[in-house]
């Protein structure tokens, strides 16, 4: 297939609006965070006098929070196509990580507070309390499940435990978490003494859940469904690039009106047995085209190194997306400087093709040696045809360190470029770090994770 792209034009993305979309998502969650804080703090401070009540109080407050937080959790990472391009889904997602625990543990503390409180209040111990909370409170049982099912999917996600795990196992019992949120509502709703106390709290409350529940449906249902159907995208070609690297080519209808952006990627889903159900997220490899979508493809794990052996020509693909903010339209210099390592060209590559002609670029494409650099002769072209200088360096990490002074012979220019890098972990925070060394500010550095 012919490599050539529609084109975007340039634009690239004032900082101002940016920060503008950051702080009107800060304020709406500060704002809801102050909602109930104040409503909860009013409730608990009525229950303050006694021991008990003391432990009711704190019991108020960490459920409100903790769920209020958990709700957050949920909106991170309800993959709303328009909320990741503002924020980023990366971002999103550390983010969601960075919450998740805090949540857990206040749900936890909540759970704690509650039992001792009304263990003291009632006069018997906490084990004979939590017995009774479960056998005699309304929705309380499916509660307490609800929090089981919550602390298995934050032990399943502590690092850990998460490496020593398949990442479908992992994802299993990350499901299971929405449904311990919906089975823990009803408790909330009817036993929970803010509402008891302000019956004009609980459909505001109730809304709140709707909401999330809504944002949920459409970013991980609607759209994804909306978005195959519209599309209908098939498998095309399955090109081999190298022994361990196969190209992807994807067609469907309408797909002059996607709008996606070269550095983007989708969660694809291959409609063969036994993949149907799971979603691997891959960047495009080429700017998209009007016929057709391309992403290039490591062979990695299970399903990355069979894809060349299962996918054929008209293959279904449900595709959810587009993602990520790796695009060139968030630059804010016409000067660009690449840094790929290995299979990280891929989004690099897609991203440079939508470059405006009048913005310069200086690719560093870092690799052992040719065999392990796909797109590089593809990568040469575009390079050539755009007057870009593409620079493959092969070799141990010693050979080409990651310093000003050995960079600034490829990239003379990279303390006022955009920074933008795409490979493992440590090759990332290396050229983070020369970056700073060359004076570039962190807005100015833009990089793509393969790893959530
Ligand atoms: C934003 C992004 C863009 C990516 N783009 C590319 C690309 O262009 N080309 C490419 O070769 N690879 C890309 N990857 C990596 C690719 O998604 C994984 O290599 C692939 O999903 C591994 O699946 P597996 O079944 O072969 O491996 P497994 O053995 O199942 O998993 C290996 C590791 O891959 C990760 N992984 C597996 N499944 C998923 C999933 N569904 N969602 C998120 N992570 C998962 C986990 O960290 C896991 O530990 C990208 C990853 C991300 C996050």
């Amino acid at each position: 297939m012919k490599l050539t792209n529609r084109s975007h034009g340039a634009a690239p993305t004032r900082i101002a609006k940016h920060h503008r979309r950051l702080n009107g998502a800060a304020l709406l969650a500060g704002i809801g965070l102050g909602v109930v804080l104040g409503a909860s703090s009013y409730v608990a401070f009525e229950l303050l006098g006694t021991v008990s009540g003391a432990f009711n109080a704190l019991s108020v407050l960490t459920s409100m929070i903790g769920t209020y937080l958990c709700l957050m959790l949920l909106v991170l990472v309800s993959r709303i196509p328009a909320i990741e391009r503002s924020f980023g889904h990366d971002r999103m997602v550390i983010l969601h990580r960075t919450l998740a625990p805090y949540s857990l543990f206040l749900i936890g503390a909540h759970v704690i507070f509650s039992t001792v409180g009304y263990a003291l209040g009632h006069n018997i111990n906490v084990v004979q309390q939590f017995v009774d909370f479960n056998l005699q409170y309304p929705w309380m049982l499916p509660a307490t499940v609800g929090f089981g099912l919550m602390v298995m999917a934050g032990v399943a996600s502590y690092r850990r435990v998460r490496s020593k795990m398949k990442y479908e196992t992992w994802w299993t019992t990350h499901l299971y978490f929405y449904v311990a949120v919906a089975i823990s509502f009803g408790h909330q709703i009817e036993g929970g003494r803010v509402f008891l106390n302000n019956p004009w709290l609980k459909p505001i409350w109730i809304s709140v859940y709707a909401l999330v529940a809504a944002t949920i449906f459409v970013g991980r249902i609607a759209l994804p469904l909306a978005f195959s159907l519209r599309h209908r995208l098939r498998v095309a070609a399955v090109v081999e690039e190298n022994k361990d690297v196969v190209s992807i080519y994807i067609t469907g209808r309408k797909l002059d009106k996607l709008k996606a952006r070269g550095g983007q990627f989708f969660q694809w889903r291959f409609m063969v047995r036994d993949w149907w159900w799971q979603a691997h997220p891959y960047s495009l490899s080429a700017a998209p085209h009007d016929e057709w979508l391309r992403i290039t493809v490591k062979s990695l794990g299970d399903q990355s190194s069979a894809l060349s052996k299962r996918l054929k020509p008209g293959t279904r693909v449900v595709a959810e997306g587009p993602y990520g903010i790796f695009t060139e339209d968030r630059r804010y210099t016409d000067e660009v400087v690449a840094f790929a390592a290995g299979i990280g060209i891929t989004p690099i590559r897609a991203m440079l093709e939508e470059l405006p002609l009048a913005s310069r670029a200086t690719v560093i494409y870092r690799a052992l040696d040719a065999t392990q650099a796909p797109l590089m002769q593809e990568m040469k072209e575009l390079g050539e045809q755009r007057g870009w200088n593409v620079h493959c360096l092969f070799g141990p990490p010693a050979d080409h360190p990651l310093t000003l002074e050995h960079i600034e012979k490829f990239a003379p220019r990279i303390g006022e470029s955009d920074i933008y890098i795409c490979g493992p972990g440590g090759f990332t925070v290396g050229v983070q770090k020369l970056a700073e060394a060359a004076g570039v500010p962190e807005f100015r550095v833009h990089h793509e994770a393969f790893a959530f």
